[in-house]
């Protein structure tokens, strides 16, 4: 494991020579640990609504400028569909927290996949959500969640992440415990370059990322979203202040490098965010430096412009267009698009590991 003061030195490390060997290493570890393989899934932003205002967010339920949807099942599963017809073999179903995306709905939907496309990994990343609610929708059928922890520094969270009115405990951590323990294959990230975030913080949140033993980890670029209290202050403070961690595509692909190293059976995304920075580089250059899955976006486009986290989002083309572009930068590396699930080592170790000793321990028992 790389120690605390090393992964420091690499955020602040500029020389680009030296950086090439944090490129090497990373990407020699992703080949190592997963092979050649790029792992595409289908994301679907299934609703706009939130009930959160979280200070960086488009999709903050305070911005009223914002046209808001919510897709019906009928064209979940039309999405779903759509992505096994490209070839892919997870889907993604995204949205803010929306209370009126029910437990009963998204279990029939997650249900319905199961059924209709059983070779398909189904990934949820619907908000912090009861245990209850996140332990139907695994019996029901759902593979893996997504629930990015932003910032491990506490104050940094809770200001831009503030508590909703009927929920004062937030804690994601918690809830990536809990996702742990319920079988999920378990993911998490943080944003790179939040204004206030240091580089020690930074060098924490990979550390988090090793000792939360996660499975997959996606982290991007702060991207300023003009109508949020956070981007209007960034706006205000775009001289910069002393010590804080740029939100560049150099120092988003340090993290995805340093993440390879302390987490290297993860699966990491090269993230939308990434592109959305470099439309033409951004997805190339996270993949060369560490990543090893791409999330094209399959969401209808009447309903894609309406998602905005944050402006200038990348993937408004269409499905095939995308996909054909995607398929050819991988292609143009020297890689090749996954033709499986994709599971992560990481998850698929930890658990024939916890069976095996299931069977041990069944076998230890006394026999009637
Ligand atoms: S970050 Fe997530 S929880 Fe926060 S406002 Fe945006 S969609 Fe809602």
């Amino acid at each position: 494991m790389m120690e605390r003061g090393e992964i420091l030195s690499w955020l602040r490390q500029d020389d680009p020579r030296e950086l090439e060997r944090l490129w090497g290493l990373a990407d020699s570890l992703r080949q190592e640990n997963l092979g050649d393989e790029v792992h595409l899934r289908g994301l679907v932003e299934v609703s706009s609504h939130c009930g959160r205002n979280c200070l960086y967010c488009g999709l903050r339920r305070n911005n009223d400028g914002l046209e808001r949807y919510r897709m019906g099942e009928e064209e979940i599963l039309a999405c779903a569909s759509r992505a096994a017809e490209l070839g892919y073999f997870t889907v993604v179903l995204q949205s803010g927290e929306d209370r009126a995306l029910d437990t009963g709905k998204v279990s029939r939907v997650i249900r319905r996949i199961r059924q209709e496309l059983p070779s398909m990994a189904i990934t949820l990343s619907l908000g912090e959500r009861s245990t209850e609610e996140l332990a139907l929708w695994r019996e029901s059928g759902a593979d893996r969640y997504l629930l990015r922890f932003e910032t491990s520094r506490r104050d940094l969270y809770r200001m831009i992440h503030p508590p909703s009115g009927d929920d004062s405990t937030s804690d994601r951590f918690r809830i990536l415990h809990q996702l742990r323990a319920l079988g999920y294959e378990t993911g998490s990230g943080v944003m790179v370059g939040i204004p206030g975030q240091s580089y020690s913080d930074l060098a924490d949140d990979i550390l988090a990322f090793g000792s939360l033993d996660l499975d997959m980890i996606g982290s991007g670029p702060y991207l300023p979203h003009p109508d949020t209290p956070l981007g209007r202050l960034y706006r205000a403070a775009r001289a910069g202040v002393a010590g804080q961690v740029p939100n560049s595509l150099e120092m988003a692909c340090k993290v995805i490098a340093l993440t390879r190293v302390v987490c290297p059976q993860a699966n990491i995304p090269a993230t939308t965010a990434l592109a959305a920075l470099d439309r033409e580089s951004g997805y190339r250059l996270g993949l060369q430096r560490g990543a090893n899955v791409v999330m094209p976006n399959l969401t209808p486009p009447r309903y894609r412009a309406l998602y905005q986290i944050y402006p200038g989002k990348a993937g408004l083309s269409g499905e095939e267009e995308q996909h054909a572009a995607v398929a050819g930068m991988i292609a143009g590396i020297g890689r090749r698009v996954g033709a499986s699930r994709g599971d992560s080592p990481n998850y698929l170790k930890r658990t024939a590991t916890a069976h095996k000793q299931g069977r041990e321990m069944k076998c230890l028992q006394p026999q009637a």
